[in-house]
Order: C-alpha cells, then sequence, then structure tokens
C-alpha cells in the first residue's frame, strides 16, 4: 500500500507584496491559487517522480501585469508509479 504524504500547508504570508519588476506594491488578498501540473527536475538521486499536482498562489501585479508567485504546496499522486528498484 502506497504511503500517503502530507501536504505542506501554504505558509502564513505578509499583507503586501512588492512587485520584483515595477516596485509596485500589491495586496496579496488579492492572489488566485491556481492549479499546474508540474514535473520536479529528476537527480541521479531521484531519477524517476510521479505526476505531481501543485497549487500555487499567483499575484498578478496591478501596475504592469507581471505575474508572481508567493508560494506553493505539492500534493502527491495518491498512486505514484516510481520505480526504485530498477535492473
Ligand atoms: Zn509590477
Amino acid at each position: 500500500m502506497a504511503k500517503r504524504k502530507k501536504s505542506v500547508p501554504m505558509a502564513d504570508r505578509p499583507g503586501t507584496s512588492e512587485c520584483p519588476k515595477c516596485r509596485h506594491v500589491n495586496k496579496t488578498e488579492d492572489a488566485r491559487t491556481l492549479q499546474i501540473e508540474m514535473r520536479p527536475v529528476l537527480t541521479k538521486q531521484v531519477f524517476a517522480f510521479p505526476d505531481a499536482l501543485a497549487e500555487v498562489s499567483c499575484l498578478r501585479c496591478a501596475a504592469c501585469g507581471y505575474w508572481m508567485c508567493l508560494d506553493y504546496r505539492i500534493e502527491l499522486d495518491d498512486n505514484p508509479e516510481m520505480d526504485l528498484n530498477p535492473d
């Protein structure tokens, strides 16, 4: 039976976030949580990953439209097909 890993909760964040592009200060309460599919980068140690779902909290700068990611969390697949013992 596959182990279910805890998802990492999003951290508390400050009420405002400065745009890295134009320095406009935005209210983080306007942030939207989006779901994206992501594939982590594989390494020699971790050479196979299941598809992981990530929730990303994004905020769009009101001044210049630049999207900044404030936080994210990854939810692992319930049934990962991770082959730890290849020949
Ligand atoms: Zn901006």
